[in-house]
């Protein structure tokens, strides 16, 4: 798009915008390019584009680690059984449907953090965002 017709008052405005159903499934197919010769690849992009989702960076020391432990097992249907405790078991259904993500390395983590937040405003950006950007 080229940009503006302006009054050239600096005032700020505001515009709607929205991102429309094709544009969100762009969106989970990039996130999980390393999964898209997988056969099940075509159904996770469904399920992953069927209703809103929470996007969140979460801090503390070792958090991959620590947060991959606390979701549990990729199947939510076996974690039941296996780690009756982890959020996969309380709130997934099967190898699916497992209703959390976790970063699985250091370096997954700051590339799936980029992913989501690097293009923020910067106004709009935490403490802990502003420090993974500087990393
Ligand atoms: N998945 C699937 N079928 C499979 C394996 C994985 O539908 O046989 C989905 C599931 O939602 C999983 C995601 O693909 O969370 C990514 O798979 P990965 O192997 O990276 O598991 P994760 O790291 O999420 O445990």
């Amino acid at each position: 798009l080229r940009c503006c017709s302006s009054n050239g008052s600096g005032e700020k405005e505001r515009t709607l915008g929205i991102i429309k159903p094709d544009g969100l499934s762009e969106n989970a197919a990039n996130f999980y390019a390393e999964h898209s010769s997988k056969p099940f690849f075509t159904n996770l992009i469904k399920y992953m584009t069927s209703g809103p989702v929470l996007v969140m960076i979460l801090e503390k020391e070792d958090a991959v680690i620590h947060w991959r432990e606390l979701i549990g097992p990729t199947d939510a249907g076996k974690a039941k059984i296996t780690h009756p405790q982890s959020l996969r078991a309380m709130c997934g259904v099967d190898i699916e449907k497992n209703c959390v993500h976790g970063s699985d390395s250091h370096q997954s983590a700051q590339r799936e953090i980029a992913f989501f937040f690097k293009e923020a405003p910067s106004a709009f950006k935490t403490e802990a965002v502003r420090k993974h950007d500087e990393l």
